[in-house]
């Protein structure tokens, strides 16, 4: 695709230089992704179609079923999460799925169409006693013929071996926010605590999946610094979920001022275009989003999607009416 046919001002050549600069993989400045972010919204879109059907199917969309093994009880301070003991939310803490359960969740998933089954646990990190189980589950998942994926909190040296071993695709850990507005909403782990996990996950040859939550009270500025600290991870994630804020009562961030859905929009499209190969995660907060604004992500560059009634704790639009929507985008899963 050839930008430079298209320019007509200064913002667009600036989009441009960027544009190519995303090819390259190379270093993102926080400035030059706000520039991204504060582009005319129809550049910005253009810009992120370019990137994504140069590196996509421009109509596929990848779906994820997420499953809770363990709900509840967690002992961090996660200002967005109702899993967390300390806040009363009405989530109850329960034992660690059997075994059997989620084997049939995912044979379901599979049935609906799903190719990957992520699995989730709501803990500071895993035991070796909950490892043992959870490298089971991983193994069962897989040859279901699904691609594995698992969400466990952060994981000590060897723990991703244990999991890459036992047949994981994929990791989920996400750095939720730019480091300069992290504290805000976490103080029981550390960033660099985050950077390690990742770490550990890369070196055991795990897939990363590795977003953000948007919509918790923060600037455009901290939105351009996460997608910053993801884009520069060396390699970027494979995967990056663009979750919105689902505020739940109970919650320290239950009623912070609603995220204008644009910008959302404008967060997906600068993750695309700052990680082209990645399959963006259209994630949490799409229950309470609007048919438009789905495919306005879908333009943007979002290519995947969590597939299922629920996710974690909170709800998700019903498969039912995902697959109305997907045909009506003319949309397909990969
Ligand atoms: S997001 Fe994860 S680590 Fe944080 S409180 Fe919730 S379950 Fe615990």
């Amino acid at each position: 695709m050839n930008f430079n046919s298209l320019t007509t001002n200064e913002t667009q050549k600036d989009l441009i230089s960027i544009a190519e600069k995303s090819e390259n993989s190379a270093h993102w400045s926080v400035s030059e992704i706000l520039s991204l972010l504060d582009a005319p919204f129809n550049d910005l879109m253009y810009r992120a179609q370019c990137v994504h059907r140069q590196y996509h199917d421009a109509n596929g969309v990848q779906l994820s079923t997420l499953i809770s093994v363990k709900t509840g009880g967690c002992p961090e301070d996660c200002g967005y999460c109702p899993q967390a003991a300390r806040y009363h939310t009405g989530v109850d803490n329960q034992d660690m799925l059997a075994l059997d359960d989620v084997v049939s969740a995912a044979a379901a998933a599979k049935a609906k169409g799903a190719s990957r089954f992520c699995m989730g646990a709501a803990w500071r990190g895993p035991k070796q006693r909950d490892m043992d189980k959870m490298t089971e589950m991983v193994r069962a998942v897989k040859a279901l013929g699904m691609e594995t994926c698992a969400t466990l909190g952060m994981l000590k040296p060897g723990q991703a071996q244990q999991l890459g071993e036992a047949g994981l695709d994929y990791y989920n850990h996400n750095l939720d926010t730019a480091p300069e507005f992290y504290e805000e909403i976490i103080t029981t782990r550390h960033y660099q605590d985050r950077l390690n996990t990742l770490q550990e996950v890369r070196n055991a040859g795990i897939n990363v999946c590795c977003g953000g939550i948007v919509g918790m009270g923060e600037t455009r500025q901290s939105r351009a610094g996460l997608i910053a600290q993801l884009a520069n991870l060396n390699p970027y994630p494979e995967s990056v979920p663009i979750n919105h804020l689902v505020q739940v009562e109970g919650t320290p961030l239950y009623g912070t001022a609603a995220l204008d859905p644009l910008e959302f929009v404008r967060t997906i499209a600068a993750a695309r275009i700052t990680m082209p190969k990645a399959m963006v995660r259209l994630s949490a907060g799409r229950q309470e989003m609007s048919e438009a604004v789905q495919a306005l992500c879908f333009l943007a560059g979002a290519n995947s999607i969590f597939y299922g009634d629920k996710l974690l704790t909170t709800g998700n639009p019903e498969t039912d009416r995902d697959r109305a929507l997907l045909d009506k985008l003319g949309l397909h899963a990969l």
